[in-house]
């Protein structure tokens, strides 16, 4: 027998992911647990890929196992796929390993047609609920496996009601509903050339082929490029049989969380619909009720559910997100799942657990991930702004955290201006899958409609996206791009502020506070920092970002860019004279303009770090990022510097070079000039000795670090010449110093004679920024331009500056570290290229053996979590 390609719920269960989905094995673990679960099947991820091999097909073998299993399933539900007598419908969902928004999520009703709709009908002695259930079919059909867009639909339904004088979907009778039908069915024969299928064996095939398509739709992907997912886990399609809570008033449908997922207090939290299906409740169109006033509603289910949502939560461990449908006073689970939750909800479960004697430590440390922390280092309004501020509105706080920017209205304008460098605050009437980019690019979203489990919502607190949403008060006019509240007109780029913790909004722009980490966050940091072997430092240029870096817990700095300190005030006067000067003397007497200023700040940054290391990287960028452009500037110089302008312009040219970044930068600039290297020197080593002379507890240990090393010698070079510095300055000063010198290893030729290059540096700090552009090639300014299809064309799944490159750039790395400590075995090894904050870069860095890992500020905390679980999991 070849490979099994579909079962049935009975035959999985919850080990069985991988295979089945997380909804699929969720679904089959319910039913082990002896919990109501509608029968059904799941076509497995293996199929997914199958169809892909097959070049975009499902093949007969695949087929005829889904028709199978139909079969079993109306043997098992008493019923007949397409039977108007008896029918037997189903919904279709897909569900892959991780759940994500984006994908093709679900068709319900499937099975429905002209004849059966009628059998439903006289069935169930209710014909409206038999031409709701159709009308609902045909809608979502048409929408996820066609492609045609809801908009239209809707603007048929609201037709309607205006010509029937109703508003809610609930007042349409029989008849309407009739009407609907007809003409869905004509406007999907006027758009596709086509009749709707009535063959319902023909439904379900498109149905599972629409799932397996919709995973490489573009959402899709822009949604594991974001979130690590590799293409090849493919997704699972869940055909079910129907339970409908749509039958009249002792039906119903809802969702639920066993734990608040904004703020992570440990109470049912939810919301349902009576007479509803599916999408309702998330929808927004009615607002549902809160899942407790389900007890007066109808006590013995409500009941039942709470005890199925207490039994979940302790077999699973941890939040879970539900699904349910009441079918004539009779309940059913159609889902759960691990529920997203905000980062501030993610941190006090992960503690709450762990006091209910539920999680170990361990256990508790490895559920929050840690790119989600990010959500916890944003600002929130500064309370004294916030005084005099008067909410023009209040919504639902669906994501906390504070945002304030310029009004967008929809999601590529977000990603545009967002891309030009302002912060913008998407409004919506609701959002929808395809506005995922536009979510990502906006610092807050507002939405006229939804509740706290609509689309928008349930993606903000995914993302850390504060997000405000049931803001009904609002009108808003996408086409014009306006907004009305209270007779106020906001236009687009006008400033608004949300406040996603209360709900309310502002509208004017607010000023915020940065974030601390205390409370749980503190508490839950300390429990990761007892498990992780990796340091963590920071990459910072200034006291305030070292300061900032500390408060975060960084335990150095792995990286100070001494030019980034080159570019304020009178300073780039100062190097400006030292770069075109034409002889030493004038470079000198330049570079002793420079002197104080670079001494000062760092024992500005020695101090910050109270006598915790700092490696000082010496001046890397190519000179002419230095060089003025206007013809302003060009006379000031050359006025100051008593040249010709004409002269200036010459030696401006001529340090054009056509590859900066592979031009003279880095060691070569010191190799040309070492009196560079020498007042670098005299900075860092006077600095530290001033330092430690006001506050000896400090001993600070001045770490010189010699960028774009890429041959033993030019480093030796330049370290002959850092060291005779620092020991004259030793010597005249009469103090006892200790300073390491190293060098960066993020020249591929550095890596590939590490086991030389460590013979003269005392340290390695790898710089996978550069060490990844010159592997493979391109630049890492201009790759922006064509990844995209390199992602598009799944040839890469992921931005090498971003995620380090384990195969080859990585490949590199743990040659160099391993060469290094032959030759040295007491060598420091470290990471500071931006891979240094990425959780699963830190995980390569703990299994080769680095000690530490150096990243922004704001990604101390991530590190930190990424580093301790990266222990946990290669115990
Ligand atoms: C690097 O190349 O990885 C690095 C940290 O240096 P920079 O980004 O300054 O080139
Ligand atoms: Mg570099």
């Amino acid at each position: 027998m070849g490979k099994k390609f579909v079962y049935t719920f009975h035959e999985g269960n919850g080990e069985m992911r991988d295979l089945l989905g997380g909804k699929g094995a969720n679904l089959a673990e319910m039913i082990n647990l002896g919990m109501p679960v509608p029968y059904g099947f799941t076509v497995t991820t293996e199929a997914c890929n199958q169809y892909y091999d097959d070049g975009g097909v499902i093949n007969d073998a695949i087929v005829s196992e889904i028709f199978d299993h139909l079969a079993e399933l109306e043997k098992l539900s008493e019923k007949t796929f397409g039977d108007p007598t008896n029918p037997l419908l189903v919904s279709v969902r897909s569900g892959s390993r991780a759940s994500m928004p984006g994908m093709m999520d679900t068709i319900l009703n499937l099975g429905l047609n002209d004849d059966v709709v009628e059998g439903l009908a006289k069935l169930t002695d209710n014909p409206r609920f038999a031409y709701d259930s159709y009308r609902r079919f045909i809608q979502m059909f048409a929408d996820v496996v066609m492609g045609l867009s809801k908009g239209k639909f809707e603007t048929i339904i609201d037709d309607i009601k205006a010509e029937k004088k109703v508003y809610l979907d609930t007042e349409l009778s029989t008849d309407d509903l009739k009407e609907m039908v007809k003409r869905f069915k004509a406007f999907y024969h006027a758009q596709l050339h086509e009749d709707f299928p009535t063959d319902p064996r023909e439904q379900l095939k498109k149905a599972v082929e629409a799932v397996f398509k919709s995973w490489n739709n573009p959402r899709a992907i822009y949604y594991r490029k974001m979130n690590d997912i590799p293409s090849s886990w493919g997704t699972a399609v869940n055909v079910q049989m129907m339970v409908f809570g749509n039958m009249g008033d002792t039906s119903g449908t809802g969702v639920a969380f066993t734990r608040n997922p904004s703020t992570g207090e440990n109470k049912l939290y939810g919301e349902f619909l009576m007479n509803a299906q599916g999408e309702d409740v998330v929808a927004g169109i009615r607002t549902p009720n809160h899942i407790s006033e389900l007890r007066d509603v109808m006590p013995e289910v409500y009941d039942e559910f709470v005890a199925i949502t207490k039994k979940l939560e302790s077999h699973y461990r941890d939040m879970q997100d539900m699904e349910f449908t009441i079918e004539n006073k009779k309940l059913f689970m159609l889902q759960t799942r691990n529920g997203k939750r905000t980062a501030k909800a993610a941190i006090r479960i992960a503690r709450d657990l762990v006091e209910e004697k539920l999680l170990t430590k361990e256990e508790a440390v490895l559920m929050v991930d840690p790119k989600q922390l990010d959500a916890l280092l944003h600002p929130t309004f500064d309370q004294a702004s916030l005084k005099h501020a008067v909410a023009i509105t209040r919504g639902l706080p669906a994501s906390p955290g504070a945002a304030t920017g310029q009004v967008v209205f929809n999601a590529a304008d977000a990603v545009s201006y967002a891309a030009k460098g302002h912060r913008v605050i998407l409004v919506r009437l609701e959002t929808s899958p395809e506005d995922i980019e536009g979510m990502n690019a906006a610092k807050g979203i507002l939405t006229v409609r939804g509740g706290m489990t609509s689309h928008a919502a349930v993606v903000a607190r995914g993302m850390g996206i504060c997000c405000v949403s049931g803001c009904g008060d609002i009108k808003i006019n996408e086409e014009t791009k306006t907004f009305k509240i209270n007779g106020r007109v906001f236009k687009e780029y006008d400033y608004i502020s949300l406040d996603g913790s209360t709900g309310n909004v502002y509208g004017e722009e607010l000023k915020t506070v940065p974030a601390q980490i205390a409370g749980d966050f503190e508490i839950f940091m300390s429990w990761a920092d007892e498990f992780r072997t990796l340091k963590v430092r920071t990459n910072a240029d200034t006291p305030r970002d070292a300061k900032q870096a500390l408060t975060f817990g960084a335990e150095g700095i792995g990286l100070v860019r001494t030019e980034h300190m080159f570019f304020e005030g009178e300073r780039i006067k100062a190097i400006r004279e030292m770069i075109v000067a034409k002889t030493k003397e004038q470079r000198e007497r330049a570079l002793a303009k420079l002197l104080p200023m670079q001494r000062g700040d760092f024992e500005g940054i020695y101090e910050a770090m109270e006598g915790r290391p700092v490696t000082i990287r010496y001046l890397d960028p190519p000179l002419h990022e230095f060089l003025p452009t206007s013809s302003y500037d060009i006379t000031t110089l050359a006025d100051d510097m008593g040249m010709e302008v004409d002269e200036l312009k010459g030696i401006i040219q001529g340090l054009h070079e056509f590859n900066p970044m592979m031009g003279h930068r880095g060691v070569r600039l010191a190799v040309s000039y070492p009196e560079i290297a020498e007042m670098q020197t005299r900075a860092v080593i006077e600095a530290a000795i001033n330092v430690n002379k006001a506050n000896p507890e400090f001993n600070v240990v001045p770490e010189i670090m010699i960028p774009l090393v890429g041959e033993v010698a030019e480093l030796k070079y330049v370290k002959d010449v850092v060291t005779k510095t620092a020991d004259e300055i030793i010597k005249e000063n009469g103090v006892k110093l200790d300073y390491l010198v190293g060098t960066m290893i993020e020249i591929p030729r550095a890596a590939l004679t590490a086991d030389e290059i460590a013979k003269e540096a005392e340290f390695f700090s790898f710089g996978t920024n550069d060490l990844t552009q010159m592997t493979f090639g391109f630049s890492r300014d201009d790759a922006g331009s064509f990844l995209n299809d390199y992602y598009d064309k799944r040839i890469y799944e992921q931005d090498p500056f971003a995620r380090l490159d384990q195969k080859g750039v990585g490949k590199l790395v743990e040659m160099a570290a391993r060469l290094g400590r032959e030759t040295r075995p007491d060598i420091k090894l470290g990471i500071c290229g931006e891979h240094g904050g990425d959780p699963s870069s830190i995980e390569f860095c703990h299994k080769i053996g680095l000690q530490y890992v150096s990243c922004s500020p704001f990604r101390v905390p991530i590190a930190r979590l990424a580093a301790a679980q990266a222990a946990l999991r290669n115990k």
